[in-house]
C-alpha cells in the first residue's frame, strides 16, 4: 500500500470511475484498487517511457546472412485504445536481412514497445514492421498479428472469439510475392495472397 506517497491523480480517478458505476470504494476489497491499477496502467503502458535507442543498443550485428529470419507466435498484450480493454495474441516478425541482423530476444521486445500503449491492432502491425525497417534497414520486414479483443468478445457485438488479423509488408517482402509467399509459409499461413 502506498499510504505515505502522495496522492494521485491517476488514482483518484479510478476511485471516480468505482463511484460512478455504483460501487463503494471504501469497502474492503475495494481499498487498494486504486493504487494497483495506477501500478497496472503504468507497467501496460511503459512503451510511452522506454527509448527505443536504448532497446536495441548494442543489438545489431554484422553478419553476411542473407536469408530470412523470421520469429513466429510471439505472445502479445494490448490495450484496445477505443475500450481500455485488451486485445491479445500472437505476432509473427520476419525480415530479410542487408548485412545486419538483430538479437533473436530483441523482437518480442519490440513488440512490447509497441503493444505496451494503447492501439488500434493495425497501427500496432505497422508500426513494429516500420520501426524494424528504419532501425535494421533490412531488405524487407513483414509482420503478422493474430489477436483476440475483448472488447468484442465480452460485449458480445460480434462473434465472441472471432480472429483478428493484420498484416504489414514492406520491402521486398511487398515487391516480390516469392518473398512473402515464404514468409506465410514460416508462420503457417501458406494459403494467403
Ligand atoms: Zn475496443
Amino acid at each position: 500500500m502506498d499510504r505515505d506517497a502522495p496522492p494521485s491523480p491517476l488514482e483518484d480517478a479510478v476511485r471516480t470511475l468505482l463511484v460512478e458505476i455504483g460501487e463503494d470504494p471504501d469497502r474492503d476489497g475495494l481499498r487498494g484498487t486504486p493504487g494497483r491499477v495506477r501500478r497496472t496502467l503504468e507497467q501496460l503502458t511503459a512503451g510511452y517511457r522506454t527509448d527505443p535507442d536504448a532497446l536495441l543498443q548494442g543489438a545489431a550485428f554484422d553478419v553476411d546472412y542473407d536469408e530470412m529470419v523470421v520469429v513466429r507466435d510471439i505472445e502479445l498484450y494490448s490495450l484496445c485504445e477505443h475500450h481500455l480493454i485488451p486485445f491479445f495474441g500472437r505476432a509473427h516478425v520476419g525480415y530479410l536481412p542487408r548485412g545486419a541482423v538483430i538479437g533473436l530476444s530483441k523482437i518480442p521486445r519490440v513488440v512490447d514497445l509497441f503493444a505496451h500503449r494503447l492501439q488500434i491492432q493495425e497501427r500496432m502491425t505497422q508500426q513494429i514492421a516500420d520501426f524494424l525497417m528504419t532501425r535494421l534497414q533490412p531488405k524487407g520486414v513483414g509482420v503478422v498479428l493474430e489477436t483476440t479483443h475483448l472488447c468484442i468478445a465480452m460485449r458480445g457485438v460480434r462473434r465472441p472469439g472471432a480472429t483478428m488479423v493484420t498484416s504489414a509488408m514492406l520491402g521486398t517482402f511487398r515487391s516480390d510475392p516469392k518473398t512473402r509467399a515464404e514468409f506465410l509459409t514460416f508462420i503457417g499461413r501458406s494459403s494467403e495472397r
